[in-house]
């Protein structure tokens, strides 16, 4: 019976650095969640031979092998005769696929090119799946006790028809392995380790962290999960914004703005737009953030946002009345409820005995409530500015009911 995966990514480009490969990412989140955990991944050049090697060797007795990369129309793309080669399999044209060809290439433009027909050019046994988002339809080939779907490489063309080669292959959800994640912000890796360690014992699970700058996920599998959970929750607080997968900081922090009625304007100088990025990467965000200016220069800062002169020549640009004033400033010329500020030192250079590269001062303002926050933070420049984002979304995350 079909219990776990396998995926082959193919392509040069994903080995030459060229392209940075997001179907493993994917797929294994997709495939995990139907209860088919990937157990292992490999990514093969465009050479015939070695693309057949790694699909026969990963049926095995009984996977789903999912293929991605090379379906597509030119001669580089191999993988249709490779996996027919891995079983011996004689490949011809398939009425029912050139049909979905036919059907697709009309949506791109009224003639037909010769190659397109090509990925119409099937191996025996196998199902052609209509690709809703391009041309080389997927294929689905049952093999023994395992089953080979074959899918194009274009991202958005392998997340649309994943799902339906696997509702073809009539892959149908197991239970899966119960996975819980509890999102932290503004906490170090070691520090969360060392903090949960009695709970972990207590619950006997094995927590794993997973950090990148200014968040650390915790993820945690096993029947002791969801209790090891709960008291990570009540011990750690508003440092965490969610227990989903894959909410982000910005989405948390978007549905209580959006609980309150609040919108968020943000004054950035370190991170040089890097919150309003994050920000307006969320659809319908413009339900919440009105938008922010971004203030590198002393001037700047003044001329837009009205901090005083005296206060950068008093304290400096990365102060807390620096960040207080950014703060008060773009929420005055935005009317929005609620602000953020950050000003910081990223580096490498422009780091002092009293204020070393890392240094960064968050402020924000909302409501009567005014606060402004030091971190010092470690890292490179771009962990520096990605972690300062992260605290200043993450204050006013706390702040917020
Ligand atoms: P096409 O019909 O476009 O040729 P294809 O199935 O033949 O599709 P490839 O030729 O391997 O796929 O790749 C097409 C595009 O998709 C390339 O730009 C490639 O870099 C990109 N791509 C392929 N595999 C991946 C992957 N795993 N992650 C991200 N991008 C990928
Ligand atoms: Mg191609």
């Amino acid at each position: 019976m079909l219990s776990e995966a396998v995926l082959i990514l193919v392509g040069d480009e994903l080995l030459s650095g060229r392209t940075r490969d997001v179907n493993l990412y994917r797929f294994s989140g997709l495939l995990a969640e139907k209860g088919f955990p990937v157990v292992h991944a490999e990514v093969v050049r465009d050479v015939r031979s070695e693309i057949a090697a790694a699909v026969k060797d990963a049926v095995g007795d009984g996977r789903v092998v999912v293929v991605t990369g090379g379906l597509g129309p030119t001669d580089d793309d191999i993988t249709v005769s490779a996996v027919a080669e891995a079983f011996g399999l004689p490949v011809s044209r398939s009425p029912v696929a050139e049909e979905m060809v036919r059907k697709q290439q009309h949506l791109y433009s009224s003639v037909l090119p010769v190659s397109a027909l090509k990925q119409a050019d099937i191996p025996r046994g196998a199902i052609p799946v209509l690709n809703p988002a391009g041309i080389a339809p997927g294929l689905v080939l049952p093999v023994g006790n395992g089953v080979v779907i074959c899918i194009p490489g274009v991202p958005s063309e392998s997340s649309a028809l994943l799902p339906l080669c696997l509702a073809e292959a009539g892959i149908v959800p197991r239970k899966a392995e119960l996975i819980r994640f509890v999102r932290t912000w503004g906490l170090k890796e070691n520090n969360l380790f060392d903090s949960l360690s009695d709970l972990a014992g207590k619950h006997g699970v094995v927590p794993a962290f997973l950090p990148s700058p200014g968040r650390v996920d915790v993820k945690v599998s096993g029947s002791g999960a969801d209790g090891f959970c709960r008291d990570v929750i009540k011990k750690l607080g508003s440092r965490v914004y969610s227990t989903v997968r894959d909410e982000t900081l910005e989405e948390a922090l978007g549905s209580k703005l959006m609980k309150s009625g609040f919108v968020l304007a943000t004054a950035e100088s370190c991170t040089g737009g890097g919150i309003g990025s994050g920000i307006t990467a969320i659809p319908g965000a413009s339900g919440w953030y009105s938008g922010g200016v971004i203030t590198y220069s002393d001037k700047l800062k003044t001329r837009l946002l009205g901090v005083q002169e005296q206060t950068l020549e008093n304290h400096g640009a990365v102060s807390k009345q620096t960040a207080l004033e950014m703060a008060r400033g773009v929420r005055r010329v935005t009317g929005a409820h609620c602000s953020v500020s950050v000003t910081g030192i990223a580096g490498p250079a422009g780091g002092t005995d009293q204020k070393p590269v890392g240094t960064v001062w968050t402020a924000l303002c909302c409501g009567d409530t005014e606060s402004a926050f030091v971190w010092h933070l470690g890292g490179n420049r771009e962990s520096v500015r990605e972690g300062a984002a992260a605290r200043a979304l993450g204050t006013l995350f706390e702040l917020l009911p």
